[in-house]
């Protein structure tokens, strides 16, 4: 079984890629829900979504988030109440967040509701979401406000400096059934291209599961999120400084010290590889990293596993 802790969109790329070299039935993606918010009543859960529309092949192509062939009805007739327009809510994307809130409701733990959501999709990829606790990403400003993730990227566009970024519900959240026993029985572990902040750090940081990664036999593989030290989307780069990391391939793999074993890089960052290994110790490979081809995806996966399979040994 490999094992994929997982944020939202380069996750997701990652694992149509992984999906082509390995059967989907020996992938289980351990995913962020630190994004989750609450709008309009219900539970939406972006990371968790990129990734099945992903899977699915349903995933707005420009966007690469959302549904493809979306329209939002439902949310211009909600700013006849006054409703606030800046997070995306798409008709079909509705669809899904009132399905889960129904079922959230009647008392299903959000792993078990993934699981409905993800089966309804024809995805055959494990989800589990890192923990079934609301846990949420907060971020300080440094003209010190306190903002939901999502009022701090999607409403701000991540423009306020961060002076602090904290997991609101982190320290009494439990990992979600299945997630640490996957961890300790995985054959490889590895880290999708995603923002290490607040996507990967946001999962290592539910009790219980950095232990796990620590515990684990299984040699731990991360694919670089910054391509010639800038970003491909998203804003990480305005994250690593608040956690003292530097924007480059090599600052990510020192970010993430001594949890890697391996770490590949993309072929623009191949001079951080011989510092991965001096001076940090770990295994580096290098290789084209950019997603937009389902080949190159594919072609990554099967150098990270290869990376994986050499470290086992
Ligand atoms: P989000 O939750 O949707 O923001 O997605 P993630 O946390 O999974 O990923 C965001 C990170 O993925 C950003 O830092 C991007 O630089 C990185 N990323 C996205 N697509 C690619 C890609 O094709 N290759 C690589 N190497 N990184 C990518
Ligand atoms: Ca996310």
């Amino acid at each position: 079984m490999h094992v994929v802790l997982s944020g939202g969109v380069g996750a997701a790329r990652f694992l149509k890629g992984l999906v082509r070299v390995v059967p989907p039935e020996e992938i289980i993606a351990v995913v962020n829900v630190a994004d989750d918010l609450w709008l309009h009543g219900l539970r939406i859960c972006p990371d968790l979504d990129s990734i099945t529309y992903h899977l699915a092949g349903v995933v707005d192509p420009q966007r690469q988030w959302g549904r493809g062939g979306e329209s939002d009805v439902v949310a211009s007739e909600l700013e006849r109440f006054g409703a606030p327009r800046w997070f995306t809510l798409g008709d079909r994307d509705l669809a899904t967040h009132l399905h889960r809130t129904e079922r959230l409701g009647a008392g299903l733990p959000l792993s078990s509701v993934t699981e409905e959501v993800t089966a309804a999709f024809g995805v055959d990829v494990r989800l589990l979401p890192a923990t079934d606790d609301e846990v949420t990403t907060r971020v300080h400003t440094a003209d010190g406000r306190d903002l939901h993730f999502q009022e701090y990227w999607v409403r701000e566009r991540g423009e306020p400096t961060v002076s602090r970024v904290e997991l609101d519900g982190g320290a009494a959240a439990a990992p979600a059934p299945g997630v640490v026993e996957a961890l300790l029985d995985a054959d490889s572990v590895l880290l999708a291209p995603s923002n290490p902040v607040v996507s990967i750090d946001t999962i290592r940081a539910i009790p219980g599961i950095d232990a796990a990664l620590r515990q684990t036999p299984a040699p731990i593989v991360g694919v670089s999120p910054i391509v010639g030290g800038a970003v491909v989307r998203g804003m990480a780069d305005r994250l690593l400084p608040s956690v003292g990391a530097e924007v480059s391939a090599l600052g990510v793999a020192r970010h993430y010290g001594d949890l890697l074993d391996g770490w590949v890089v993309d072929r623009r960052d191949a001079q951080a590889s011989a510092a991965v290994r001096d001076e940090l110790g770990i295994e580096c490979r290098v290789t084209d990293t950019m997603m937009d081809d389902p080949e190159v995806a594919g072609a990554l996966a099967g150098t990270v596993l290869e990376l994986a399979d050499g470290l086992r040994r």
